[in-house]
């Protein structure tokens, strides 16, 4: 079908509607890429005005016919039609339900729904929001085939006119946008059984974050006997370490934004026994289903630092997207690292063979098996990793204090010790002396930039 001029149109409804009764919105909605600007329910009101005017005229000149149209009409609930035969001295017939919707779709109903919808999303702050509608298969089914069977391609989803009425009631009674790209709210709605669902997006949040001690793992790590279970060995606690920095970070978050819960994103992340420091390890903090949205960060930042004083510290704290999210996790094994490591050997160290060291591991790539301590949790695989430079200060006889600079990834520990040659070249080996105790902190985390 190519074009249609305004009588094919009120002739195509007239067939439809002589078949199917339906409401004004399922009407329309067959013709609602014509006219732009007005709602399917008018488009519908309107042919069904042009079809009484019409009945109206033939009653004259066919009095059968035109009463037949104009019981159509009132079938379908068009009142001016029901009145007309009533004075003509016709009963009107029994009214009957929406063919494609079973009358879900009408006004009184969005209102009603919408009300509700809005009444729960005050207690949410946000700026936009999308409307989703839940359609029934049966429903879409004899929507389509009505299409097929008048060739329709001026039509639409009955979704759309259930997002749009709901869309347009929220927006009034709230004022606040719909998004369709990344909304902060998505409301679903099934029309049909008058229900709803509020998912509230999450919310991002950029840092960094500053480890002042050891021994605190990234993420919650469970006791290696009972693996969470609670045992005497970890004093049925059920974890190894107590603490976490993800939960010293997300904990407080998750209050001051009345949040659900959180995920944690570190960019990598370090050996629990290392500490952060410099200007820390970029993390995106992940909340959910939050109430607040735009709370004062600084406040966020002050509470942390408060509550973890000693542990850890953040800082830079500034809303962040999914979208980098994306970013920190796919760039982390490309940003490079900073350490410093002391290390205290078996013997008295070598100076010549230590200044080897810096002049032989400039610039080079490292060759990494699995390390022997992470085995039982990884994959056994070769890594090959771009090692910038080790610098060397001798501070006691056996004492040295290395800074070294790799690419996201690297096991500095290994590149220390040479994991029983696991890893390739290591200072172990061209130093001839063994490391006895290694001491390790993070010193810088290379920035990873939004662009
Ligand atoms: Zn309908
Ligand atoms: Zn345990």
């Amino acid at each position: 079908m190519a074009f249609l001029g305004s009588s094919e149109i009120v002739d195509l409804a007239l067939k439809i509607l002589s078949k199917y009764p339906l409401c004004d919105y399922c009407l329309g909605r067959h013709f609602a890429s014509i006219g732009y600007g007005i709602s399917n329910k008018e488009r519908g009101r309107t042919l069904k005005t042009m079809l009484f005017m019409e009945a109206h005229r033939l009653a004259r000149d066919n009095l059968e016919e035109g009463v037949r149209r104009l019981r159509m009409l009132s079938t379908c609930g068009y009142n001016p039609a029901s009145k007309f035969l009533e004075k003509m001295g016709y009963n009107k017939p029994e009214s009957k339900p929406c063919y494609i919707c079973g009358d879900a779709l009408n006004p009184k109903r969005f209102i009603e729904i919408s009300s509700k919808i809005a009444e729960q999303l005050k207690e949410y702050e946000f700026r936009d929001f999308l409307v989703g509608a839940k359609v029934p298969v049966e429903v879409r089914e004899r929507e389509d085939a009505i299409y097929s069977e008048y060739m329709i391609t001026t039509g639409e989803d009955i979704k759309e006119d259930i997002t749009r009425e709901i869309g347009l009631l929220i927006q009034k009674e709230l004022g606040r946008d719909i998004e369709y790209k990344t909304p902060e709210i998505v409301i679903l709605v099934d029309i049909f059984s008058e229900v709803f669902e509020i998912q509230v997006n999450p919310l991002f949040i950029y840092g960094r974050y500053r480890k002042l001690r050891k021994d605190i793992p990234q993420t919650p790590w469970l006791c290696r006997e009972c693996w969470g279970r609670g045992c005497i060995k970890c004093n049925y606690s059920g974890r190894e370490y107590p603490e976490s920095i993800s939960e010293l970070i997300g904990g407080p978050a998750v209050e001051y934004f009345e949040a659900v819960d959180f995920k944690f994103h570190g960019a990598g992340r370090e050996d629990v026994d290392a500490v952060v420091l410099g200007s820390g390890r970029p993390f995106v903090l992940e909340l959910k289903h939050p109430r607040k949205r735009f709370l004062e960060l600084k406040i966020l930042e002050e509470k942390i630092n408060r509550e973890a004083a000693g542990k850890i510290e953040v800082q830079d704290l500034r809303y962040s997207s999914r979208r980098e999210l994306r970013i920190l996790k796919t760039s982390s094994p490309l940003v490079s690292k900073t350490y410093e490591a002391t290390v205290e050997f078996e013997n008295e160290v070598d100076e010549e063979n230590l200044r080897k060291i810096t002049t032989d591991m400039n610039n080079i790539v490292v060759e990494q098996w699995t390390p022997t301590r992470v085995l039982k949790r990884r994959a056994d695989k070769l890594r090959r990793k771009k090692l910038y430079y080790v610098e060397a200060e001798k501070i006691g006889p056996k004492i040295v204090k290395f800074r070294i600079k790799a690419q996201g990834g690297l096991y500095v520990k290994e590149l220390i010790d040479g994991d029983n040659g696991r890893t390739r070249p290591n200072v172990m080996e061209l130093l001839g002396n063994k490391p006895i105790m290694i001491q390790l902190s993070v010193l810088d985390v290379e920035n990873i930039e939004e662009n």
